[in-house]
């Protein structure tokens, strides 16, 4: 995600979660038994987002039927999710904010299920056994309400557009329009049906598996993302749209849409969008996906969001610089992805740093450049009293997050010179492609390609609340 408000903080302040919930302990008896089966927990263990995600199970995949009325605002929903058993489960959570259950399946059996807040709890017929697969129907329909920050500075999730909806949902808001297992330490494949209005364009992950078929008055478009992805990352961003499609010059499929408002940036977008993707891959390593782009809608966000395959561009013209950023985090963010938010600044520290690594590629401001004038700024400056390396969950989109993110990075290109660093980036991609990613093993792995203690080095800029010497 990025701010298109340069220098300003950016969507602070998260709504503080409630506690969670304890979960349900087994009656000593049952836990005695090989065969007990508890309850899932209603959180995946991220501990400053305690109930977002559930504990209990795996999800590989989701398939997204999804019917649109940009007049009613009304979505109505089938999502299939096909998951795994972590545990002996006699019943387990999904994520969804708001709309209507209509009915769940779990294998084609009727389930019984339960609303509590965000939590929607889902009791089948029968238990389901560790590492069993199994498949979860839900059948829901309602008026998506967005998620919205305590302070009021950011809307997220599925948000209503005079013609149809922007849909950014970093970091808890995808379970605004479906049910899912919201948190990025679960990733899955996408199918996606999207149905909505004849002249109305459905834009989702990944790529158009057949034409667009019109019946009724409706058309429904069907996306599929083939590679894992974390749900916020899922979009399904409806309306009218002028679209340029081809293939970058390195040969990527490249699908670029612009609102009618924005038709005026289409060709840059579509231009820019393939020569950065073809870039980076020179020095991230190989793109990660099967095609790449960009959307600009007319929704004022304020703010861009890295939706894979397709970032989207919320209510102004992107310049160079937050395309850059935006499909930097395809490698960083999306192909490699945080077990906890506390470790954003893998995403958006190396996505600031990709803005100066493509500013200085162009002859423009180097990398070294932007380090030096940040460095500059007052020791009395916020930036430096907020470490980055772990990211709070009230102020997770925080500057320090971004900037001192990057400068860490510029920090550590000149501690271990030009060449360790560019081969650390790509073994650093290589080594967990389509996986999570934690700090540590950031660290561990730059000391691992340089032979150097580089302790002190992240301690200072990432975990000190004062500007590093
Ligand atoms: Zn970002």
């Amino acid at each position: 995600m990025r701010s298109n408000r340069r220098g300003m903080a950016l969507l602070a302040a998260l709504i503080s979660v409630l506690a969670c919930a304890p979960a349900d302990e087994p009656p000593p008896d049952q836990a005695m038994s090989a065969v007990a089966h508890t309850a899932g927990a209603p959180g995946i263990g991220d501990p400053d987002f305690p109930t977002d995600g559930n504990g209990g199970y795996d999800v590989s995949h989701y398939a997204l039927a999804v019917d649109y009325a940009p007049t009613t605002k009304r979505l109505e929903g089938v999502t299939t999710i096909q998951a795994a058993a972590t545990q002996n489960l006699s019943r387990f959570n999904l994520d969804l904010s708001g709309l209507d259950v209509r009915g769940i399946t779990v294998d084609g059996s009727p389930a019984t299920f339960a609303r509590k807040g965000d939590e929607l709890t889902v009791t089948p017929s029968a238990p389901i056994d560790k590492k069993a697969r199994f498949t979860v129907k839900v059948t829901y329909a309602g008026v998506p309400k967005p998620a919205k920050d305590s302070a009021n500075l950011g809307t997220y999730g599925f948000i209503s557009t005079a013609d149809g909806a922007f849909v950014t949902s970093e970091p808890n808001g995808s379970k605004t329009w479906f049910p899912n297992n919201d948190h990025p330490s679960d990733k899955a494949t996408f199918d996606f049906a999207i149905t909505v209005p004849a002249g109305v364009t459905a834009v989702a992950n990944g790529e158009l598996t057949g034409q667009p078929t019109t019946a009724g008055g409706k058309t429904t478009y069907r996306w599929s993302e083939r590679h894992p992805m974390a749900t916020y990352l899922a979009t399904a961003t409806l309306g009218k749209f002028d679209l340029r499609q081809g293939k970058t010059p390195g040969g990527i499929p490249n699908f670029a849409a612009t609102d009618p408002k924005f038709r005026s940036s289409l060709d840059k977008l579509y231009t820019v969008s393939g020569e950065v993707t073809d870039y980076w891959g020179t020095v991230f390593g190989p793109y990660p996906f099967s095609s790449t782009g960009g959307v600009v809608d007319d929704y004022a966000a304020g703010y861009a969001l890295e939706n894979q395959t397709k970032p989207v561009y919320g209510g102004f013209e992107p310049d160079e610089s937050i395309i850059a950023h935006e499909l930097a985090h395809q490698w960083f963010g999306d192909s490699l992805t945080i077990k906890r938010w506390k470790d954003l600044w893998l995403n958006e520290g190396f996505a600031t740093y990709a803005e100066w690594l493509w500013s200085e590629h162009k002859g423009k401001q180097s990398a070294e450049a932007f380090f030096n004038d940040y460095h500059k700024r007052p020791a009395s400056d916020p930036m430096w009293a907020y470490p980055p390396g772990r990211a709070k969950p009230g102020d997770l989109f925080n500057q320090s997050v971004y900037t001192r993110g990057g400068m860490t990075l510029h920090a550590l290109r000149k501690a271990v010179g030009d060449q360790t660093f560019f081969q650390l980036l790509k073994a650093w991609t290589a080594g967990h492609r389509y996986g999570h990613v934690t700090t540590d093993e950031f660290i561990a792995l730059a000391e691992r390609m340089s032979g150097k203690d580089l302790g002190p080095l992240f301690d200072a800029w990432l975990y000190q609340p004062r500007r590093p010497a």
